[in-house]
């Protein structure tokens, strides 16, 4: 029998064991129950009016479409969309029939960030200085303290986790132990290499992942001044919102192919498209365009040469009424100085 799940084809950093589903438009994702819950309650708030004016958290979050548990008896969880529900409880058969799951973690059912992207190549950026959340050991706290010291997490409030990219000049340069080849013209850049990187050189990881070979230069500045963008609206959702990200990442994809650059005509779009807001949605409710200049924040049913997201929630929790989030806070505002410098240097280039 042919599986009808397979390992995810590309991944920047973290653990395995996250299945996709053969049109590869989902993800299944090993997770627990903070992480659910967080889920869980944002995609509720999305119910309400919203309370202030910038971009809700929600919208840089993969789309959550629910939880499957496998094993003795599946269980699915999903919001009220009918046809959602039923989709989920196939894949929970499904899914029961292929893995062997005594003792299973349950399973976040997100939105695959790399869908329709033709080369991929994807960065996972981990915020925060503090790395680890009330219930760790103190052995786990004392650790994981040592890796925010001698990394960019302590000094900047982020670090490079890990990135898979597609090969270049400038991997060659790289030590031997910070990365590895994979199939398709990809390199696996490891966690070993962002924290190897300092507050002095942390520039190099960003020039690394953005200084792709198949895009013109016009092209990369293009990606870089989206991602810029995006970071200045993102912060902006982080003053307005009150959570604890602990160990979350910013996921940052762009297309290598450069027939899809020419196929959209360079056109990008800051954020990404309801994934349930489906081609039969018929309010639309969502048609808004804000723009900053030419760049529309959204369009429907729109395709993307790349996006921001924010995932990995395992350790981050909803905090009402204990104000903005300190500890990404930093890290964001780092993140933005970085980019601003590149365009810097890329415009006195000219
Ligand atoms: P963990 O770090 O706990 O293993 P993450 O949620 O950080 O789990 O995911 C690990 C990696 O999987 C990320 O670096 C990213 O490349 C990939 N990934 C996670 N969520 C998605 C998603 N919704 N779509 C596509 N890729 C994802
Ligand atoms: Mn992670």
């Amino acid at each position: 029998m042919t599986s009808k799940y397979r390992r995810l084809r590309h991944q920047a950093a973290g653990h395995d064991g996250s299945l996709t589903d053969s049109d590869e438009l989902l993800i299944f994702k090993p997770s627990n129950k903070s992480e659910i819950d967080f889920y869980e309650i944002l995609q509720a708030e999305e119910l309400n009016v919203e309370s202030h004016d910038d971009i809700p958290l929600r919208r840089w979050l993969p789309t959550y479409l629910g939880n499957l548990e496998v094993g003795v008896s599946s269980k699915v969880s999903i919001s009220e969309n009918a046809q959602v529900f039923q989709d989920l409880a196939t894949h929970a058969s499904a899914l029961n029939d292929e893995i062997a799951s005594s003792n299973a973690k349950p399973l976040v059912v997100l939105e695959n960030l790399v869908k329709g992207f033709s080369k991929p190549n994807i960065l996972d950026v981990k915020l925060g200085k503090i790395l680890y959340d009330d219930y760790a050991s103190e052995e786990k706290k004392a650790r994981l303290s040592n890796v925010s010291k001698s990394t960019t997490s302590g000094s900047l409030g982020f670090r490079i986790c890990g990135m898979k990219i597609q090969n270049s000049g400038k991997v060659a340069r790289l030590k031997e132990e910070h990365f590895e080849s994979a199939p398709d013209g990809y390199v696996c850049i490891n966690k070993l290499y962002g924290r190897s990187l300092k507050e002095d050189n942390v520039l190099d990881g960003f020039e690394l992942f953005f200084g792709n070979d198949a895009l013109s230069s016009h092209r990369q500045e293009k990606v870089i001044d989206m991602f810029f963008k995006r970071l200045q609206l993102f912060y902006n959702t982080l003053l307005s919102e009150e959570v604890r990200l602990i160990s979350s990442s910013l996921l940052f994809i762009f297309e290598g192919d450069p027939k899809r650059w020419d196929d959209l005509r360079d056109t990008d779009h800051l954020l990404r498209d309801e994934f349930l807001n489906g081609e039969d949605s018929d309010s639309c409710s969502d048609e808004e365009s804000i723009s900053t200049g030419s760049d529309q924040i959204h369009t429907y049913k729109t395709q993307l040469l790349s996006s921001l997201s924010l995932i990995d929630f395992a350790h981050s929790s909803v905090s009402k009424g204990q104000g903005y989030d300190e500890n990404v806070l930093c890290g964001v505002e780092s993140l933005i100085d970085i980019f601003a410098k590149m365009i810097k240097y890329k415009t006195e280039v000219h």
